[in-house]
């Protein structure tokens, strides 16, 4: 039996049995080797040097610890950096580094490509390949951490692929980023975003777990949503409206909706006021997203649209932000990158 374990996909409670159950060792070895791995990111056995060297030739031969590796890397002039990574298998995947002031925020991928095709997105234009495993999500925040030197503050969901569409391994991943024993992260620093996959929300919502959601809608009706993010003849308006009450009605958190302004499609005033109605009564808060060019279909509004926009949600007591674009010269939306270097 060679390296058949991937470490990075263990939980706690998966550590502390493999220890304990399959190689016969006390329980604080799981403790050490976790913190070798989440605190001081360290990927090599060899280099865990309170283990015992015959435990660490043990160990060596029969897990692997490699987080994906990075293939390239580009800054932007405001700070965002955006790595892109090669899997074990060959796959590639993206993540982005967002920095505001202190705090620093990982926005990961939870799948290669996206089954959910929503006509504005390069992601989904490439198409779907596989799930990433729990270790594939986690990994991507260790390596930027082991990169920069030091932890970053918050992870988002919001790279390629659908989270909810993964949910076991995205549950697992929040685990090992939350147990104190492993990453150690607040639940409120980490975000899913998700395009609406009701059962997902609803299982974060028996979770228990103060996890923040951020909905990507886009859409103030069932007819234009639908056109735009075809998940929504899966699960409608109203479905997911319900949905999000019950994880407000457990959680007690705020909502964030992501709204991306498309020239003359979803940036009309009554858009506008459809909106207000959809979330009213709602904690809501809106991000207005100029629109990242990706193909010819669609135009980015123009500033004074989603301006106005923006003052009729004010005026309707919806709050909401208009986000300033972050690397838009590295193609930091998602799927942009791995869709140049491949040709895509
Ligand atoms: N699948 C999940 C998370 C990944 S997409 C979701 O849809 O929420 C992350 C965010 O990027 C989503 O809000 C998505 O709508 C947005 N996005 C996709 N393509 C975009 C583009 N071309 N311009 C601006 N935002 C885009
Ligand atoms: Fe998938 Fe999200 Fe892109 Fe839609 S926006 S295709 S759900 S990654």
């Amino acid at each position: 039996m060679t390296q058949e374990i991937y470490a990075l996909d263990l939980t706690y409670e998966e550590w502390v049995d493999l220890c304990t159950n399959r190689l016969g060792l006390p329980r604080y070895r799981a403790d050490q080797i976790c913190s070798w791995i989440y605190e001081k990111k360290v990927f090599s056995v060899h280099e865990m040097t309170n283990l015992p060297k015959d435990l660490r030739e043990k160990l060596a031969y029969e897990l692997h610890i490699l987080p994906p590796i990075s293939v390239r890397e580009e800054k932007s002039k405001d700070g965002t950096r955006k790595f892109l990574w090669q899997l074990y298998d060959g796959e590639r995947i993206e993540s982005v580094l967002l920095s505001h002031g202190n705090h620093t925020t990982a926005c990961l991928s939870s799948q290669v490509g996206c089954p959910l095709a929503c006509a504005f997105c390069a992601t989904g234009d490439s198409g779907y390949t596989r799930d990433l495993t729990a270790g594939e999500m986690t990994g991507q925040l260790l390596a930027m951490e082991k990169r920069l030197g030091t932890n970053i503050n918050n992870v988002v969901f919001m790279g390629m692929g659908e989270p909810f569409l993964n949910s076991d391994a995205l549950f697992k991943a929040l685990s090992i980023l939350h147990s104190p024993k492993m990453r150690n992260m607040g639940a409120r620093h980490i975000t899913i975003s998700t395009s609406g996959i009701v059962p997902g929300i609803l299982r974060l919502a028996e979770s228990g777990l103060p996890v923040r959601l951020s909905v990507s809608l886009h859409a103030p009706n069932d007819a234009l949503r639908s056109r735009l993010m075809p998940v929504n003849r899966r699960f409608a308006l109203a479905a997911l409206m319900k949905a999000l009450s019950v994880y407000q009605e457990k959680t007690g958190e705020r909502i964030t909706f992501e709204y991306v302004m498309i020239q003359r499609v979803n940036d009309e005033p009554e858009h506008a006021y459809e909106l207000a109605a959809l979330l009213s009564g709602m904690d809501a808060y809106i991000n207005l997203i100029p629109y990242n060019p990706v193909s010819d279909l669609f135009q980015r509004s123009e500033t004074e649209r989603i301006k106005a926009f923006s003052a009729i949600l004010t005026r309707l007591n919806i709050e909401n932000e208009i986000r300033k674009e972050k690397g838009t010269d590295i193609d930091a939306a998602c799927g942009q990158l791995r869709r140049r270097e491949s040709g895509k």
